[in-house]
């Protein structure tokens, strides 16, 4: 299996909570029969240019450096992979699964908030599949493609308004296009400049996957990264009505979910629960009246 973009995805670690642990599958418990994941045809229908409440700046122009068709093609191709192999151990939810037709019909509401983050969102092919394991975990990959684990689902009893709250967070990263940006600085810095460069070569994907692979796991989302995704995600998912105060709930669960492990070092390189809460409680009054206006619209 080749989990290099897995791994870059989960190092967002929705990002200090998900799991320590490196990504793994299809605990047996886990079992679908293999069926072709969701593709959400209906897109991004643009929601128009709606002002934004968060203020989160303009994305950084360093990721200029590394062609976002290039990032995204990769990702697709990964997508594909990683859904592939758990496909093939029988992990992957079919269409017909209460709990990712829950998925799709948040990620419908949350979809057409996008492109007022990234005008490229537009085009995205946006597709949302779940995967069986314990993981608390969730990604986008650039270009639109998310993944839920059971997991998290099941373990943190997550209410629509709180599911929603992580997939605006993870879709963020992708629209403020977080990972080009460490693609970028990491081959300016020449860290990852094998990466970058293969990245940009890209003529046998497969090599350039495994290669990848561990150089990405050391690969992370920075503070500013955090922040920004809790407040973009908050955002998206108010505009699609859901309850702002959701995502307070949902990093309470996540803490509480997390024990012992909230002196892991990750907390080094990523904002605290409680730091990441307090910002969402500040943020929470200048999204209200969105919510407000998305539930007379409905
Ligand atoms: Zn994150």
């Amino acid at each position: 299996m080749t989990t290099s973009w897995l791994s870059f995805a989960t190092m967002c670690w929705l990002c200090d909570f998900k799991t320590p642990s490196s990504p793994t599958t299809a605990p047996s418990e886990h079992r679908w029969n293999a069926r072709r994941g969701f593709l959400l045809a209906a897109g991004a229908s643009a929601a128009g240019t709606a002002l934004a409440q968060v203020d989160v700046g303009s994305a950084s122009s360093m990721r200029n450096l590394v062609p976002a068709e290039t990032l995204e093609n990769s990702a697709r191709q990964q997508y594909a992979q990683v859904i592939a192999d758990a496909r093939s151990k029988n992990a992957l939810a079919p269409d017909g699964h209460p709990q990712l037709q829950r998925l799709h019909e948040i990620a419908k509401r949350l979809i057409p908030h996008t492109a007022q983050w990234n005008p490229r969102a537009k085009e995205w092919k946006w597709q949302v599949n779940l995967i069986g394991s314990k993981q608390l975990n969730a990604w986008c990959m650039p270009g639109g493609k998310i993944a839920f684990y059971t997991g998290i689902l099941d373990q943190l009893q997550l209410t629509d308004d709180e599911a929603a709250m992580i997939m605006g967070h993870e879709m963020a990263h992708a629209l403020r296009e977080h990972a080009r940006e460490r693609m970028a600085k990491s081959q300016v810095t020449g860290l990852g400049l094998s990466i970058a460069s293969q990245l940009l070569g890209l003529g046998q994907l497969g090599n350039v996957a495994a290669d990848m692979g561990t150089q990405l796991l050391s690969l992370k989302y920075s503070r500013d990264d955090e922040t920004e995704a809790d407040l973009v995600g908050l955002e998206i998912a108010v505009r699609a009505g859901y309850k702002p105060e959701a995502s307070v709930n949902l990093w309470k669960k996540m803490q509480a979910a997390s024990g012992g492990n909230n002196n892991a070092s990750f907390l080094s390189t990523h904002p605290s629960g409680a730091n990441r809460i307090q910002e969402l409680e500040a943020n929470i009054p200048k999204v209200q009246h969105l919510y407000e206006q998305a539930q007379r619209m409905k």
